[in-house]
């Protein structure tokens, strides 16, 4: 993908769509007026409780990442690292990832499964795959309709959870991590950079949850890359020599990239990133696409541009081939 990068100034105004009586663009079926349009007049996709229903149990499953919550059940789930509705789908393709030999491979789901949180915590969480699944599956289809030959000029909106995003985003990382599995990311490797296990844990079962993530989505064309195909997923964690951690980590959907930065205090943030956008428009050479982000607070926020080729023909019947599957 080009992807190109115009910063906008603060915008207060939403400039949504969508009337309180059109269907709510998060698919629930209610109009939009009842479901995730909030009282300020801005779009929401509100998250739900991620928590285990109380009361706690009292009881650390010794293999369960979360287990500093002492909220564990008794049984360990078989849990895949990454959401398995990303991940199931035929021809899986899969780069970056501690348990591959060769730079690209194929794989199945099944393959990708970890016994790394107890049931409780497993099934707690879960909503945020289903988030994450929804933003993926928005994007890709934001660059097709972009992309593809068409006279029609309107254009496609949709909205997503940034909120949910994040914390999917601590959620994979620490899942990766827990797998006790390691690989090398260029000359480092990926256990000599933990990520801050403990804080993720604490984040992720707070009431609210807590983010410790600030996602950018990346206007160079290296955080994305070329299709792989059908179905290809990757991650790339970003190690910052000088200040020696884990500074950020990159998950790659159908070519696709979105950087999730960690959050440290103290260490500078980076000041050409968009962080936490509002909007993404992404602009093909005759339509564009506006997925809109909501995130919990109300404030101003920028848009982000990425700026497509027209789709090459394996792009268009991969995502053909999608929808039908
Ligand atoms: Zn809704
Ligand atoms: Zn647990």
């Amino acid at each position: 993908m080009a992807a190109r990068r115009w910063i906008t100034p603060p915008q207060d105004q939403w400039d949504f769509p969508w009337t309180r009586s059109d269907s709510c663009p998060c698919d629930s079926g209610k109009p939009f007026g009842d479901c995730c349009l909030r009282s300020d007049g801005r779009p929401h996709l509100k998250l739900g409780p991620i928590q285990p229903t109380p009361p706690a149990t009292g009881y650390a499953h010794p293999r369960c990442y979360l287990n500093r919550s002492c909220d564990c059940s008794r049984t360990i789930s078989r849990e895949h690292y990454i959401s398995r509705g990303l991940i199931s789908r035929p021809g899986l393709k899969v780069r970056g990832m501690p348990w591959q030999a060769e730079p690209v491979m194929a794989t199945s789901a099944d393959a990708l499964i970890s016994k790394i949180l107890c049931q409780r915590h497993n099934s707690a969480l879960s909503p945020l795959d289903a988030h994450a699944q929804r933003a993926f599956l928005a994007l890709e289809a934001a660059q097709m309709h972009a992309t593809k030959a068409s006279l029609s000029r309107k254009r496609f909106s949709t909205l997503i959870s940034g909120e949910a995003l994040e914390l999917w985003a601590m959620k994979t990382l620490a899942g990766l991590y827990a797998t006790g599995m390691d690989f090398k990311v260029g000359p480092y490797r990926f256990r000599d950079y933990p990520p801050p296990m403990a804080k993720i844990a604490d984040g992720l079962t707070a009431i609210p949850p807590r983010s410790l993530m600030r996602l950018e989505v990346p206007t160079d064309a290296d955080a994305h890359e070329a299709s792989l195909g059908r179905s290809a997923v990757s991650t790339l964690p970003v190690i910052d020599e000088d200040q020696g951690r884990l500074v950020a980590v990159i998950f790659r959907l159908q070519g696709l990239g979105l950087k999730f930065h960690l959050e440290d205090k103290g260490a500078p943030t980076p000041s050409d990133a968009v962080l936490r956008p509002h909007m993404i428009d992404v602009v093909g050479p005759d339509r564009s696409s506006r997925i809109y982000v909501s995130w919990g607070e109300a404030r101003p926020g920028q848009i982000v541009f990425l700026k497509l080729k027209p789709a090459t023909p394996r792009q268009k019947d991969a995502w053909r081939a999608s929808q039908k599957g």
